[in-house]
């Protein structure tokens, strides 16, 4: 099937003309008989890079042309912009849903296309967004991780939701290959596409001693080296490929970088150039050695370094010029790069409660999917490394030939599903226990297991919690969301996480910057850092000295909730008090991803404390409403009168504060030149043209600025 014989605008047609698209892969071509331009709803399950996307865009072409809207959901944030980039600029206008998870984001209603996260997609219909009610098309990217333990039931409830107030949207979700699709195509209505098929041939095996073994034939790796993964890397990029090396730990992927790049020893002005990028803004030691590491040929890739680095990485590998990068299965999720060869190292994983396990199906999937450029590779090779010959057959069997694993509904999670249930009943979905059932009736969770007796049990469970906690009334049959609980499900917080807080702030007599971070700490919705057996003495001596400031109790005996919850309140607090980053990354053992990551998920339960203080502990509002600033920019107390100007930082506020211009007006007394003498010329003129325009203009900013504190873009 021809892109001119289908149903798209001339300026796509051309786009996909432009980058060499002219035939439908049969999958594609089997989307279009199956009634991608006539409104059916749609599941297509085919392996990464088959084209699916494509698909999905040239439905939404087709769509806005009959002046329909479309929402694209995505699974991560870091997707949301990589969509929104690939759909923008093709003559449709494309919006993406970022800020707050408590605003209704009205602008967008302007888009076409509206690409977001399902946690963002949740709190729009929480906070009755009213142009989600005009979306006639929905596409679902990754639909299978509707079973992942921690975000699938939100995906699932969303899409319950959305067809729930519009019956009539098309849907379209998209996956990766599962062990049953039908079932979850039955339960969206939905025709099924699924195929093996793949642009680049594929070819999997297992490598051992010196030999990769294929189904039908064996190929030999020269031996160079005292290391199999690295001669496996040597191989590929000896005739002219890439390789992605998937291993377990961040600091196997550290230690395979190095190793890689002693290994190449490549020697090339652009590696230098990739270098001297990532050089130039490193501050740890972790950073220094990727740089190293780029200049010779090899990276490393994983969520402990900054976004520009990983972007520099990506970027060095996508042309041409970083020939490995060594990751954690992380990337495997979200990233588009693939590679000539992908090799499997490590295919056991420590998960918590089980030791080391073997990793999914779908995971190995997922990896060795990458594996194979289309029109730039003559074939993609996915090797999995065996200890031992005994070895080979297991993996075959467990990897290369075994059926991909089922897809579940996590919806009987009652710790995932207290959220959605408080905003079905907060939201108006269900006003009465009939209809919280009916509801519940359309979740997949009910399809696929045909009784919802299990379910049933969770949400009288769940509906316990909410009256004792006072978020909601049942007076019989009926069922009212309380104002707190109407405040919890539109601050998009966990009612366990809402219910600590404010049990706890309107008990506690004195603000401590420590009680309360440590607190926020303690909630579900906080994700909280690992505890060393050597962090034990520093723990303990924190205690010893800050006993007194700590809102929550101090349990006799050892508890591993208690100190996680501590140790990431002390990273949190060390960098809202101007502690180097540095020094915070070797202090916690994390890297600089991480610590932003930290500080993004607080800011928001910061935002969520502020009005949950409002009603519960007044005095409390402004103290909280003071470190909301000072975790967003890091910054003491002292700062936050400078910190409101545009282009002043944690950095450059300490520097005017500890040059004597503390505030706005003593900055306004120095004039252009003396500032300039302290922060340069150029930053100076920005600082003064903003001091010159109206003071209102600056409140009205800072304002913007508390407003837009956790970015979801
Ligand atoms: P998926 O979403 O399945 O991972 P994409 O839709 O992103 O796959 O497609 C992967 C790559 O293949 C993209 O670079 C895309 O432009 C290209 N592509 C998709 N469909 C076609 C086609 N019919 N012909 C040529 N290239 C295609």
């Amino acid at each position: 099937m021809q892109i001119a014989d289908i149903p798209i605008s001339p300026a796509l047609a051309a786009c996909y003309a432009e980058k060499g698209i002219a035939t439908l892969y049969p999958p594609q071509a089997e989307c279009v008989e199956k009634g991608l331009f006539d409104g059916k709803n749609l599941l297509i399950a085919i392996p990464t890079a088959s084209g699916k996307t494509l698909v999905a865009e040239m439905a939404m072409h087709h769509h806005i042309g009959n002046r329909g809207k479309c929402l694209y959901i995505v699974p991560l944030r870091a997707l949301a912009s990589e969509k929104y980039d690939d759909f923008s600029g093709k003559g449709v206008r494309v919006g993406i849903a970022t800020g707050d998870f408590d605003r209704r984001d009205d602008y967008l209603g302007r888009n076409d296309i509206i690409v977001a996260t399902s946690e963002k997609v949740d709190s729009l219909l929480r906070n009755r967004t009213p142009w989600l009610a005009e979306i006639s098309l929905l596409v679902l990217d990754e639909v299978h991780l509707i079973d992942s333990p921690d975000r699938g039931a939100t995906l699932e409830m969303v899409i319950a939701k959305l067809r729930y107030k519009n019956p009539a949207m098309q849907v379209i979700a998209l996956s990766a290959t599962i062990g049953n699709p039908q079932e979850l195509a039955d339960w969206m209505d939905a025709g099924l596409v699924e195929s093996e098929w793949r642009p680049v041939d594929l070819r999997e095996g297992v490598y051992h001693h010196g030999c990769i073994h294929f189904p039908d034939s064996d190929r030999p790796v020269e031996h160079r080296t005292k290391h199999e993964d690295l001669d496996l890397c040597l191989d590929t990029v000896g005739e002219g490929g890439q390789c992605l090396v998937f291993v377990s730990s961040r600091k196997n992927a550290e230690a395979f970088a190095k190793r890689a790049a002693a290994g190449l020893k490549l020697d090339n002005p652009e590696l230098l150039e990739f270098a001297e990028r990532i050089r130039a803004k490193a501050d740890t030691n972790t950073e220094k050695t990727l740089a190293a590491c780029v200049a010779q040929g090899a990276a490393f890739h994983h969520a402990g370094l900054k976004k520009e680095e990983r972007r520099i990485v990506e970027q060095g590998f996508r042309d041409g010029h970083i020939k490995v990068i060594s990751s954690t299965p992380t990337l495997a999720a979200g990233l588009n790069l693939p590679a000539r060869r992908v090799i499997i190292r490590d295919y056991l994983r420590y998960s918590a409660g089980d030791g080391m396990a073997p990793i999914p199906v779908r995971e190995y999937r997922q990896m060795a999917g990458r594996a194979g450029r289309p029109h730039l590779d003559p074939y993609g090779e996915a090797v999995l490394i065996a200890k031992g010959e005994d070895m080979i057959d297991e993996l075959f069997d467990c990897y290369i030939d075994a059926p991909a694993e089922d897809v579940r509904s996590q919806c009987a999670n009652e710790a995932v599903i207290a959220s959605h249930i408080l905003s079905l009943i907060a939201t108006g979905f269900a006003r009465e226990h009939a209809e919280l059932t009916a509801f519940m009736e359309r979740t997949f969770y009910a399809a696929s297991k045909g009784s919802t007796a299990a379910l049933k049990r969770v949400v009288q469970r769940v509906l316990e919690f909410l009256r004792e906690s006072e978020m909601i009334l049942e007076v019989g049959e009926w069922i009212e969301p309380t104002e707190y609980g109407s405040l919890v499900s539109r601050l998009y917080l966990d009612p366990r996480s809402a219910e600590t807080i404010a049990t706890t702030i309107s008990e506690v007599e004195e603000y401590s910057d420590i009680g309360f971070l440590q607190l926020l700490c303690t909630t579900p919705d906080m994700p909280t850092l690992y505890v060393r057996k050597n962090d034990a003495y520093y723990l303990d001596r924190f205690i010893a000295e800050h006993a007194e400031d700590l809102w929550t109790d101090i349990p006799w005996h050892a508890s591993e909730d208690f100190e996680r919850s501590l140790k990431t309140a002390m990273l949190l607090a060390d960098w809202a008090d101007e502690v180097g980053e540095e020094t915070i990354c070797e202090r916690y053992g994390v890297g600089p991803g991480d610590v932003y990551a930290m500080v993004e998920s607080v800011n928001w339960l910061i935002h969520a404390s502020r009005h949950l203080a409002r009603m519960f502990a007044p005095d409390l509002a402004r103290p909280i409403e003071d470190m909301e600033l000072r975790m967003k920019h890091g910054i003491r107390k002292e700062l936050l009168p400078i910190v409101r100007l545009r282009g002043i930082g944690r950095v450059r506020a300490r520097r005017l504060f500890n040059n004597g211009f503390c505030s706005l007006d003593a900055i306004r007394e120095a004039g252009v030149e003396k500032i300039g003498r302290v922060l340069g010329s150029g930053i100076a003129a920005q600082i003064f043209e903003q001091l010159e325009g109206e003071r209102d203009e600056i409140a009205a900013d800072a304002g913007q600025q508390q407003s837009t504190l956790f970015h979801f873009g």
